[in-house]
């Protein structure tokens, strides 16, 4: 069965899925804006003994695929920090965007960065990274990049079944994508970890 659910506000996560009748949230731990560390919920006692299934969108600036050193290293502290921090909340996965290079940059260098997350990143919970919308040199835009990505990431991880995907379908239209049978075609790059819930974002 898929499970149906939506992104709701952190402020109270199980009241905004109880008025959905939300099997499923995903909600952000804190400025989805920012680079400042996680912000449990108030309702963190309540969430984790839910029935509801939880996931934690981390937040947009972090791109650990970056060749800028400003960037990439706060990205991974961040993206660690989020991963701990939803792993607490009992979070079955953290979602993060893909990132990006800057135009002109070799692709690779990305992949190759994302490898090395994995490589050194304790997972206690599955890190499912999104595909994006736009970028002149996005790592998850299009099918094709995602497949170098999973070549990079896979080899690289020490645990590899702690990395997953989230197709966001309304990124991919926008990518110019083809949706029909999208699913299919990005788990046969990627594989499934769980029986995975539609999640519409905002
Ligand atoms: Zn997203």
């Amino acid at each position: 069965m898929v499970r149906i659910g939506a992104h709701v506000d952190q402020d109270d996560p199980l009241a905004h899925a109880a008025a959905r009748e939300a099997e499923v949230v995903q909600f952000f731990l804190g400025d989805p804006q920012g680079f400042k560390g996680p912000v449990m919920p108030e309702s963190a006692d309540a969430i984790r003994e839910s029935d509801v299934q939880v996931f934690v969108h981390a937040p947009y600036l972090i791109n650990v695929a970056t060749t800028n050193n400003r960037i990439r290293i706060p990205s991974r502290k961040l993206l660690e920090g989020q991963l701990k921090a939803a792993a607490e909340l009992g979070a079955t996965g953290l979602i993060v965007h893909g990132g990006h290079l800057n135009k002109g940059e070799d692709p690779q260098k990305g992949f190759d960065n994302w490898g090395k997350v994995f490589e050194r990143m304790d997972c206690p919970i599955p890190v499912l990274i999104e595909n994006t919308a736009g970028g002149d040199n996005a790592m998850t835009r299009h099918l094709d990049t995602i497949a170098r990505l999973w070549d990079a990431v896979t080899a690289k991880a020490r645990e590899p079944e702690k990395i997953g995907f989230c197709l966001d379908t309304c990124h991919a239209h926008a990518a110019g994508e083809n949706l029909e049978g999208i699913v299919d075609r990005v788990m046969a790059i990627t594989g499934r970890i769980d029986p995975g819930p539609l999640q519409r974002l905002a």
